[in-house]
């Protein structure tokens, strides 16, 4: 997506910081535009799960609490937090982001049958006329998937398969009003038939709807055929949102990709995996976390959190990056080092 191209911006968030027993994502901020899908991804323990749910303002982990941010959706605010005290827009969460966690019986009620829970969730939204058509979508996107509705409705969600779970979701998230959908982890059961009949549908769907995804995901196959942005988390941070055309410049994320490099053989692949720098490192408030692993560091990494600035490119697209010293920053001219 280029960006002139880019209407709006659909769901900002910004300088998420939550609190457990430590830091556990700190200062994270991200922009994604509509008609849009951005994965996010990072090692596992780098604070993208507790991210997705720090959008939401509520956490599955109720020791855990907001200690300062701001989140909208084209433009209302659905929470604010400072000094930990937050002020949070229940109505407007409901109406503008749906999330589906990780393990998808989280999202649904066990208590309901699914088709109890569509109607319910339906009720909610649309008047009594509208509803037949929006159970028949519903079917729609099952039937496109390959799997017959009433294997889904007719039963409660502890009878399905974690699979199944996701799906059910996914068929009632995709009936909401919701202009963003936060989705983590919900390809991981999915075998490779289905995950590209899904994520075909979910193109198309973001295509014509104008909402966008975030997508949680350790599955590099899903950034060249389904994602346009990837956003990368690095100990409790976001450090580099790029789009998948466009060359990555933060040290990490060059590292991150690198793992993923189909022109590298098999077992020059698992040693850079098997290398890859600590997923848990201590988040930093002195200084850029990734310091101890770079090759690229410079004095100023000791002392300062890079901060997350837009970089300028050429082609339109978004690019953000939290790096003071940033691969090609002098050869190719595509960064403003003066913003750094
Ligand atoms: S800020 Fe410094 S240490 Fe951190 S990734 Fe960039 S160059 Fe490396």
């Amino acid at each position: 997506m280029k960006r002139e191209n880019i209407s709006r911006i659909v769901l900002s968030a910004k300088h998420i910081t939550v609190s457990g027993e430590n830091h556990i994502v700190y200062d994270a901020s991200l922009i994604l535009p509509s008609h849009t899908v951005m994965l996010l991804m990072g090692m596992s323990g780098s604070g993208k799960s507790l991210f997705l749910q720090g959008i939401t303002g509520f956490f599955l982990d109720e020791t855990l609490r907001l200690c300062q941010g701001k989140v909208t959706v084209e433009g209302e605010e659905i929470w604010q937090a400072k000094d930990g005290s937050v002020r949070l827009n229940r109505e407007a969460l409901g109406d503008k982001i749906a999330l589906s966690y990780q393990e998808a019986g989280q999202s649904l009620n066990p208590r309901l049958k699914c088709r109890h829970q569509l109607r319910l969730l339906l009720r909610r939204f649309y008047s009594t006329n509208e509803i037949p058509a929006e159970m028949e979508r519903a079917n729609e996107f099952l039937r496109v998937s390959g799997i017959e509705p009433e294997r889904v409705w007719s039963n409660y969600p502890c009878q399905l398969s974690g699979g199944l779970q996701q799906m059910a979701y996914l068929a009632l998230a995709l009936r909401t009003p919701a202009r963003v959908l936060l989705l983590d982890e919900i390809f991981s059961n999915m075998d490779s038939a289905l995950l590209e009949k899904v994520t075909t549908f979910l193109a198309h769907h973001v295509h014509d709807t104008g909402r966008s995804l975030l997508v949680v995901t350790h599955d590099p196959s899903l950034i060249s055929g389904f994602a346009h942005y990837v956003a990368i988390f690095y100990s409790g941070r976001i450090i580099e949102i790029v789009h998948k055309k466009d060359k990555p410049l933060h040290p990490f994320t060059r590292y991150f990709f690198a793992c993923f490099d189909e022109n590298l053989t098999a077992p020059i692949r698992q040693l850079i995996s098997a290398n890859a720098p600590g997923t848990r490192d201590k988040i930093s408030s002195n200084g850029c976390s990734y310091r101890h692993q770079c090759k690229q560091k410079i004095n100023k990494c000791d002392t300062t959190v890079p901060p997350l600035r837009e970089c300028k490119t050429e082609n339109g697209h978004i690019h953000f990056l939290a790096c003071f010293n940033p691969f090609d920053n002098h050869e190719d001219g595509e960064y403003d080092g003066s913003k750094g």
